[in-house]
């Protein structure tokens, strides 16, 4: 994808380069980004950032947002929130009062507030609990480091001991509050008692490390300086290179009320925020979204926003108290409906998501699915989009969204088109392979033969690739083996015996130490010494009841970008494949392994595998 951009301020398009080549930024480039008056260039560079990693999707989750309590037995000079015990503004919410909060149409309740000192670490619990027991389809995000702190404290537990038993009762992320700026001299200004960066970071880490995947966030607006905001990201970016938990970064506007720090009236200017939300979205390279948090910026800013680099709008939040007491300005509860409009009005996808981000319902027309892996970019990467907006998503949603006929046009996993043939129709684009495939694979501590009963961690994203496994497993190995589906994200890879894992995060296996496994098999590779054939893992269809003039312009516009793409395999995955690791010969090599055409022996190939599935299926009824 090429993007010009005519720059007023020079030192921009250095950084540009650098960003369009791959490259990191560094210190300096951040605080070139916040003295430029070149604001719209700088919303722009954002803008083709955000399009790499989102496309048009911008994200939203039908979410409530609960503070059990105000009591808190720190005092933050920020904070408007909080109270002390027996005050009259001091509440402590019951189990009653929580539920009587949330609702089936919920995905995600986020739970953050005070820290009093006589709750028993049961009462937490039991708060996780009764929410797991009557929605049992709504995530918990929950408590911040500060809070997991405070609980290693007061309960003598250590901090995987506190995480372990919060996730046993239903806790899945964790919001990314609670260290504001990471910088020692705000901290002993404005809450020296909290926590600092490496308490906060060390927990993250222990999350990240035990499969729990977090949110992080940066406080602005109050004493910082601009180079203590960007040390702070860089330090996220750090971590995020280290353990690939991080889900999203929030840009928190500091929100001064009655907090004494700064007058009432002044709140950070909108220029400030849009700055903040572009330079964020440039130097967290590794992060997948941003987040314009409209509750503090303003529905007008949050809608600017999204052509700034952000990428999500967080939800429909309900009472949010912290910021609300301090004074923001925004309304207190955003309709869904207003959501899908700001966010199409910006000529965005609205996606409703799930607390992981998978992608649950789309608000909007004319979307080509894009499965988001390097084997993908000879695909899209020049792809004149016409009417059509993209979607990147992988291929198992891709498959649910198709279903809800939310989907026109994608490379489908195998699978899912087979399951909806009927109201498909074939294009030729596929992703097939010769022998090898180098990105579906299973990472196992025992030979194939040996995997009889043992337990395997199954990737979320993949229909396809675990149908491979288990026709390899139990047709040329004759195993069985126990499956469970992993979440989206990291996940703790050492309670199985093998993991399935696929695309972009197979490919970046040996950085992480093959995940701590002895063994590792190419599934390609096993069906192509089995069968003799290529394996096709996914194919180009459309949906059959679209318009004669949208098939044709589909047909027109995957025929182009392919040309494109398989002209120049040397060049069009570099990009992507430097920001997972790759060196130039092994993205050439890798791509160069796909025979990306749906020919005779490709279509054999399909027959056989469905024979062989539906052979297992029928088998499984008898
Ligand atoms: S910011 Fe959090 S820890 Fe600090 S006083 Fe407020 S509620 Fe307590």
């Amino acid at each position: 994808m090429t993007t010009t951009i005519n720059f007023r301020d020079k030192h921009l398009e250095t950084i540009f380069t650098k960003v369009q080549n791959g490259e990191r930024l560094s210190l300096e480039d951040g605080l070139a980004m916040y003295a430029t008056n070149d604001f719209i260039s700088l919303g722009k560079m954002a803008h083709y950032v955000q399009q790499q990693k989102s496309g048009d999707a911008v994200y939203f989750v039908l979410n409530r947002k609960i503070e059990p309590t105000n009591i808190c037995v720190l005092s933050c000079k920020f904070c408007d929130f909080a109270t002390k015990k027996g005050k009259p503004n001091a509440y402590e919410m019951t189990t009653e009062e929580i539920l009587s909060k949330l609702s089936d149409e919920l995905h995600e309740v986020h739970i953050t507030g005070g820290m009093p000192a006589d709750w028993e670490w049961e009462r937490y619990l039991n708060i996780l609990r009764d929410i797991k027991k009557h929605f049992p389809n709504i995530d918990i995000k929950a408590f911040t480091a500060i809070e997991i702190d405070f609980f290693h404290k007061k309960f003598h537990l250590p901090i995987e001991e506190v995480l372990r038993q919060l996730v046993d009762v239903g806790l899945r992320t964790m919001p990314g509050g609670g260290a504001e700026v990471f910088s020692e001299r705000v901290r002993r200004l404005l809450f020296n008692q909290k926590i600092g960066a490496k308490v906060w970071l060390d927990i993250h880490r222990t999350a990240h490390k035990m499969g729990i995947p977090t949110n992080c966030t940066l406080l602005y607006g109050h004493i910082e300086t601009l180079e203590e905001r960007i040390i702070h990201l860089l330090k996220l970016r750090e971590l995020q290179d280290e353990t690939n938990g991080f889900l999203s970064f929030i840009p928190l506007a500091f929100q001064p009320g009655d907090t004494n720090i700064k007058p009432r009236s002044q709140y950070t200017s909108a220029i400030d925020d849009l700055k903040t939300i572009a330079i964020s979205r440039l130097m967290l390279d590794n992060i997948p979204h941003i987040k314009a948090y409209w509750v503090m910026l303003t529905e007008e800013v949050a809608s600017v926003a999204l052509n700034f680099g952000a990428d999500d709008m967080d939800g429909t939040v309900g009472e949010e108290r912290i910021a609300h007491d301090a004074g923001a300005i925004s309304p207190m509860k955003l309709a869904k409906e207003q959501i899908v409009k700001i966010i199409r009005d910006a000529g965005k996808i609205p996606v409703e998501r799930d607390i992981y981000y998978n992608p649950l319902n789309i608000f909007s027309e004319n979307v080509i699915g894009k499965i988001p892996y390097l084997n993908a970019t000879p695909f899209y990467n020049s792809m004149e989009k016409q009417q059509f907006k993209i979607l990147p998503i992988a291929p198992r949603r891709m498959g649910e969204l198709a279903k809800k006929n939310q989907i026109d046009a994608g490379l489908f996993s195998l699978v899912d088109f087979l399951q909806q043939e009927n109201s498909f129709e074939l294009l030729n684009g596929c992703i097939a392979t010769r022998d090898q495939v180098k990105s579906v694979m299973l990472f196992s501590n025992f030979v194939w033969e040996d995997l009889q009963g043992k337990k395997i961690g199954i990737t979320d994203e993949t229909a396809t690739s675990v149908q491979l496994l288990k026709v390899l497993l139990e047709k040329k190995y004759k195993v069985k083996a126990q499956f469970e589906r992993m979440h989206s994200g990291v996940n703790d890879y050492s309670k199985y015996d093998a993991v399935l894992l696929i695309g972009d995060t197979a490919l970046q296996a040996k950085h992480h130490n093959y995940f701590g496994y002895e063994l590792v098999f190419d599934l390609a590779k096993e069906w192509y010494e089995w069968q003799k054939l290529p394996f096709v893992f996914a194919v180009w269809a459309m949906k059959k009841n679209l318009s004669g003039e949208k098939k044709e312009t589909l047909k027109v516009i995957l025929q182009h970008s392919m040309e494109n793409g398989e002209d120049n395999l040397e060049t069009i995955g570099l990009l992507h494949g430097k920001a997972i690791g790759l060196t130039k010969e092994e993205i050439v090599e890798y791509l160069q392994g796909f025979n990306y055409h749906l020919g005779e022996r490709e279509k054999e190939a399909m027959k056989v595998f469905k024979f062989l599935m539906e052979r297992e299926r029928e088998k499984v009824v008898e």
